[in-house]
């Protein structure tokens, strides 16, 4: 792990972004908790996603689907058949990888050393594995014939290349019996697709529209480290929109350009993005595109746009026996509509946001960590602080914390020295601490300070909240 990744974990954990899942037992792999900042900040990401595709598409409807569907959804979608990762053990060590990322890594230690040729060799001979009938044998082989060395024991000791199912099953009922093995779902998009007749009806909704859906998602990932990145219970902010079959090129354009945008929106440089096609698309896909994000850990995928056809409703009429077909009145057309889907990963996108947001600089000799967060995704956006706990400033400071509760979320801080407290809001992001001072009980004004540019305004108690709309309005990073 980078340097800079463990800082931002330690903070994590040390601020109360994120905990391990049931650390007092040792924890469980892969899992974690967001804590009280954690939520916030998850909270303000979700809000800003709901708002960008359903409050300003008027075309565009939500949903919150179960999490537990009937089985043959699974059928269906054909992650019972095909949801599979390829994995390989190291004999000597016994851990266990998956046999595309060894490759992958393979092919990124080669560009680094400048073997370019090779890594391009490498990289074709992968996506002809991963395309070929027989996509085990063809990675094994690679895996042999590049000599890819287990990272862990540094021997190239390998099993043969398995395939893997990701999902988790269960049962539902008392009786643990074949016929009422069920599955959490492994992704939120076909709780839309069997409401795509429910949500046209009530919405009253005509092709093109969406439905969109923030909601938990289980995979049983084969290799599950790299903190928040890679988990085994996760959420995603999923969209799927209808589309009229021929016009999905034009769809899938259109909302890439509005994903990339939202990221930055959200205050994630635009150099630190960047798109990357799929080397293998997917049974069901006919163009799928990714959004990267420059992690400490390289670049990787925060966000997939997919252009996924008819195949989801196509299957799940056959298997279901329900028409799942739209008939356009004006044209008269009938026909299963095509899909584009957006499918962000809230874990990711708070990943990166941590990262991005994540500053060390010199001020006056000293040292201070900033969270640099866009305000909106900030989970605390105004620090109130009493200069000194007396004079009537903690009354003030109250009254004044109870006015902006209306509409920010606060945090109000009357101990230790004024300096101490800024580093301390600064630590978690906060975008602006209010302080109340001796002059403020006489005068109400109060001091606004500025988490980046850490400069003072004095302005009247009661213009506060205006003051603080228009900052965060206007916010530029
Ligand atoms: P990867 O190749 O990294 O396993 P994927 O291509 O399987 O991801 P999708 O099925 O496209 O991912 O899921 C959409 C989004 O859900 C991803 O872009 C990612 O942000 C998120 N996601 C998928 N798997 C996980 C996971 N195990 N932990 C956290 N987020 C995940």
């Amino acid at each position: 792990m980078s340097d800079l990744f463990e800082k931002i974990v330690s903070l994590s954990k040390r601020r109360g972004f994120v905990f391990q899942s049931s650390e007092i037992y040792g924890g469980l792999a892969a899992t974690y908790d967001y804590g009280p900042l954690g939520a916030e900040l998850k909270r303000n990401l979700t809000q800003r996603w709901w708002q960008a595709m359903v409050y300003r598409h008027e075309n565009v409807s939500g949903i919150d689907a179960s999490i537990l569907m009937h089985p043959s959804v699974w059928k269906a979608s054909g992650h019972v058949d095909a949801f599979n990762d390829p994995m390989i053990d190291d004999k000597t060590s016994k851990n266990r990888y998956r046999a595309d990322q060894l490759i992958e890594d393979h092919i990124e230690r080669l560009r680094k050393k400048g073997k370019d040729e090779d890594a391009e060799r490498v990289y074709e001979a992968l996506v002809a594995a991963l395309n070929s009938e027989n996509m085990s044998q063809g990675l094994y082989d690679i895996i042999i014939s590049e000599e890819i060395k287990s990272p862990d024991s540094g021997v190239a000791d390998w099993t043969d290349v398995r395939q893997f199912n990701l999902m988790f099953a269960t049962h539902l009922g008392p009786i643990q019996e074949a016929d009422n093995k069920i599955y959490l779902r492994p992704e939120t998009a076909q709780g839309i697709f069997v409401n795509f007749h429910n949500v046209r009806e009530t919405a009253r909704h005509q092709i093109p529209f969406g439905i969109a859906q923030i909601g938990k998602a289980f995979r049983n990932e084969i290799v599950a480290r790299q903190f928040i990145f890679r988990m085994r219970e996760f959420e995603q902010m999923e969209m799927q929109y209808f589309v009229k079959p021929g016009e999905q090129m034009e769809a899938f354009e259109a909302w890439r350009e509005k994903r990339m945008q939202w990221h930055v929106d959200n205050g994630i440089r635009a150099g630190r993005l960047r798109w990357h096609e799929h080397e293998k698309l997917a049974h069901y896909a006919d163009a799928a595109w990714d959004i990267q994000y420059q992690f400490p850990i390289g670049w990787q995928e925060v966000e997939g746009i997919h252009s996924r056809t008819d195949f989801d409703l196509k299957s799940h009429q056959e298997l279901s026996g329900k028409k799942l077909e739209y008939f356009d009145q004006q044209t008269q057309d009938r026909y299963i509509p095509y899909v584009v889907e957006t499918s962000a990963g809230l874990d990711r996108t708070f990943l990166m946001t941590l990262c991005d947001a994540y500053t060390e600089e010199e001020v006056d000799g000293d040292m201070r960590s900033v969270l640099k967060f866009h305000p909106a995704v900030a989970p605390i956006k105004v620090g109130i602080l009493p200069l000194v706990k007396k004079h009537g400033m903690p009354e003030m400071a109250h009254a004044v914390e109870a006015d902006l509760q209306e509409h920010f979320h606060t945090f109000y801080d009357e101990k230790g020295a004024i300096g101490r407290r800024y580093r301390r809001m600064d630590e978690v992001g906060t975008p602006w601490c209010v302080t109340i001072d001796g002059d403020s009980v006489e005068d109400a004004t109060v001091t606004v300070r500025d988490r980046d540019s850490m400069a003072q305004d004095r302005i009247p108690a009661d213009n506060l909240a205006t003051y603080l709309f228009d900052k965060l309005r206007n916010w530029k990073a």
